[in-house]
């Protein structure tokens, strides 16, 4: 998946990448408790794939995943945060000392 920003700069993600970076509860978990990807599970070629990319008002995307998940909402500025280019993955690193 391929995002053009407004300020012209391009992020590239794939999908087992995206599929990590899952920001729902379950996923991620919540209140405080860890998550399913927490646990370091061992992802299926399913569970990798995108099958559908839904477009949440103008803030955010959700993918639909090959074992029927879609209830992670990847905003705009969370795909941003996250970019994996080598430039914004350098200024993460500089910037994550403090
Ligand atoms: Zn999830
Ligand atoms: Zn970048």
């Amino acid at each position: 998946m391929t995002v053009e920003w407004a300020d012209g700069h391009r992020s590239q993600y794939t999908s087992v990448a995206l599929r990590w970076l899952c920001p729902c509860a379950f996923c991620r978990g919540e209140a405080g408790s860890p998550g399913w990807l927490d646990s370091m599970p061992e992802l299926s070629p399913e569970q990798t794939q995108i099958v559908n990319l839904t477009l949440v008002g103008q803030y955010a995307v959700a993918p639909v995943w090959g074992d029927g998940h879609d209830t992670g909402y990847y905003t705009f500025e969370s795909l941003r945060a996250n970019c994996p280019c080598p430039a914004c993955t350098a200024s993460r690193a500089g910037a994550a000392g403090g």
